[in-house]
């Protein structure tokens, strides 16, 4: 089945492309991409498989393949929005909708992944198992689509999700892997402080809430030099202070606002009860009241070290003219909601080189003209296709 599917993808490697331009001419906001999710359902009209539209919490897809034979049952990840950038890049699949671009290339991840899943239908009679492919609404904007398709039991079934991102760092024909924590966590946090007003020259008449932030401020940049184990990596970043006033008038109020990122979970414990208990701390010491949100969104990414080492043995040993380096890829500081299926089930999100062709030094995933080589799509749906082969045909049960 392997050669048969291989065959096909290369066959149809230029519908690859051409869904990529009309998707990358054609980018929607996270939450808002009902023209895509149109796109996507319509692209499996009438063929012979199920399809779930509208899943989670907005334009999600999920379209099971069942084998002929029995077998584990995989997911097959891939998220189709777009950023609300304005699009920098010359090149004639341009954005057509003004200050919305595919600057992260999830057009490139949702055009492997129709032509794949069109191959896996057609080959379904030879496939021993199940195969979930997530169409995923919603992977920029928290709380994304992931955790409500999670949530909404999509996952229950399956013993193992495999995704990949598109990543200029390699050229074309390069695919990376990192086993263990590979993307950053994330939370937002905001700190409401009211203290008490007062003229300038009476500061024993009122509560200084610019003083008292002032020291949350300078506490909270201790949580992660003297608290965050260093062999763990974390950030507090305060991007917003709002404590304007008048010169002469002691402040009532001030409202701040944060960007907290950590590399595995047990940061994102210590971070969390740190800041509160410094907020605590802070009303204890000044006599002030504090509001405070904190709202983790995106958890530390962990891929499964068995099946990470899994996919990098499958791809090192495999002779394929088109994958032409396997290697491991550093850790990665952003992060993204496919953390939320690790959490469910164990799997590998690896990544796939697109450096366009000719270019030393590459613009990276959210800039205005990022751009990849397009040969890096059947890079992407070969990559898969060699992993959810192998990994069905080792637990092939005989039926
Ligand atoms: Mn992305």
């Amino acid at each position: 089945m392997k050669d048969k599917l291989m065959k096909m993808l290369k066959e149809r490697e230029e519908e690859m492309i051409e869904i990529r331009r009309y998707l990358h001419e054609n980018p929607e906001l996270s939450f808002k991409e009902e023209k895509t999710a149109k796109y996507i359902a319509d692209f499996y009209e009438g063929k012979d498989v199920e399809i779930e539209t509208n899943v989670g919490n907005g334009y999600g897809i999920v379209v099971t393949v069942k084998g002929g034979k029995s077998g584990k049952t995989i997911a097959l990840r891939a998220d189709f929005d777009a950023l609300p950038i304005k699009e920098e890049a010359d090149v004639p699949y341009k954005s057509k909708n003004e200050g919305v671009m595919h600057a992260c290339g999830h057009d490139a991840h949702t055009a492997y992944l129709l032509v794949l899943a069109d191959c896996l239908i057609q080959l379904k009679g030879e496939i021993a198992g199940i195969v979930k492919i997530i169409h995923q609404h919603a992977e920029e904007q928290p709380p994304g689509g992931a955790k409500s398709i999670v949530e909404a039991g999509f996952l229950d079934d399956v013993d193992a999700i495999f995704g990949i991102h598109v990543l200029p760092m390699a050229p074309a024909g390069t695919v990376g892997y990192h086993s263990g924590y590979s993307f950053n966590g994330r939370a937002y946090f905001k700190l409401q402080l009211q203290a008490s007003g007062g003229h300038g020259s009476s500061p024993h008449k009122a509560n200084d809430a610019i003083v008292a932030g002032a020291y949350f401020v300078t506490a909270a940049q201790t949580i992660v030099s003297r608290r965050v184990n260093p062999n763990n990596a974390g950030v507090v970043t305060i991007g917003s202070f709002d404590g304007k006033g008048t010169f002469n008038v002691i402040k009532d109020s001030i409202e701040l606002e944060g960007d907290i990122r950590y590399s595995n979970e047990e940061a994102m414990d210590v971070i969390q009860k740190e800041i509160h208990r410094i907020v605590n701390g802070i009303e204890e010491l000044f006599g002030v009241t504090c509001d405070l949100t904190y709202e983790p969104d995106y958890p530390p990414l962990y891929n499964d070290p068995e099946l990470t080492a899994f996919v990098a043995d499958t791809l090192k040993e495999i002779e394929d003219e088109d994958i032409t380096e396997v290697k491991e890829f550093p850790k990665m500081a952003p992060s993204d909601d496919f953390a939320y299926y690790l959490e469910k089930v164990p799997g590998s999100y690896f990544y796939i080189g697109c450096t366009p062709k000719g270019v030393e030094e590459p613009y990276f995933n959210h800039h205005p003209k990022f751009d990849i080589d397009e040969d890096s799509i059947l890079v992407a749906a070969k990559s898969v296709g060699h992993v959810l082969c192998s990994y069905l045909d080792k637990d092939e049960i005989s039926s």
